[in-house]
């Protein structure tokens, strides 16, 4: 707590210890107190239209056919374990609560539908998790067939990639069932903060290249900075045939 007092002071030689109200910048101006604003301005973006709808935890199915009523359109988030997806789902919808961000990925086997008023969120189970066994990859990839290819009210994927890193066997495989699919998928590229700014639009068309997209199939975010993520809420609702399409 001590060191972030000192580093926040933002103004040196002036709120030493003992000189509290000479200090207090920051309190004066935002209201905040001594450590002035935070480092990511938390609460709604009012460009991001699914920061200003109200959002509930459905349920966790083990079937790609479960019905859930009322029957919406559904966006569906697939992409590596690891990768940030539940990240980005958090940051999407501005709720850090909401998916939870795991340290020992892949563990999950279930579809979590998130309900806004005119859509559903489905965060599908992340795959190539290294200690899967056999069976628990046939399941994986029978689950996440069927949802794809067979889901009526599926009206869009969002596919997340890691920027730094160049496509796995699985996210290969995965894009040869996007493919097969036949359904709307946006690319998401993530954690695009890990890059230099300079580094980034290189490197966004290298792997856009070798995945043989174009850029405007490709969205680079970032959950921690935000980058594209108010974009990528508006795609979705457009997607999804909302207001904004
Ligand atoms: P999931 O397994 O795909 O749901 O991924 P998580 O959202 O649980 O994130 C996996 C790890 O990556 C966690 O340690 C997160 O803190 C980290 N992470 C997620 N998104 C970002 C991002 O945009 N930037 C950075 N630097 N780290 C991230």
């Amino acid at each position: 707590m001590r060191a972030a007092g000192q580093r926040g002071s933002g103004a040196a030689g002036q709120d030493g210890p003992g000189d509290g109200s000479e200090g207090r910048k920051g309190a004066g101006r935002g209201g905040r107190g001594a450590l002035g604003a935070p480092f990511v301005q938390p609460g709604p973006d009012a460009s991001n239209p699914l920061h200003t709808q109200p959002i509930q935890f459905v349920g966790s199915f083990p079937d790609a056919q479960v019905k859930v009523e009322p029957q919406l359109p559904e966006i569906a988030f697939i992409g590596r374990s690891n990768v940030g997806k539940s990240s980005l789902l958090n940051s999407l919808v501005g709720q850090p609560g909401l998916a939870r961000v795991s340290g020992s990925p892949g563990k999950t086997t279930l579809l979590n539908f998130y309900r806004l008023p005119s859509l559903y969120l489905v965060d599908l189970p992340g795959y190539g998790f290294a200690r899967a066994g056999k069976g628990a990859r046939v399941g994986y990839r029978k689950l996440v067939t069927n949802y794809l290819r067979n889901r009526a009210s599926l009206a869009g994927v969002v596919w997340l990639l890691d920027i730094r890193h160049q496509p796995s066997a699985d996210d290969l495989e995965m894009q040869q069932l996007l493919a097969a699919s036949g359904r709307p998928v946006l690319a998401v590229f993530t954690k695009a903060d890990k890059l230099t700014r300079s580094a980034l639009p290189p490197r966004a068309r290298e792997l856009a290249e070798a995945l043989g997209l174009q850029q405007d199939q490709v969205q680079l975010t970032s959950s921690r900075t935000q980058l594209g993520i108010a974009e990528l809420a508006t795609s979705i609702v457009a997607a999804s045939g909302g207001e904004d399409s």
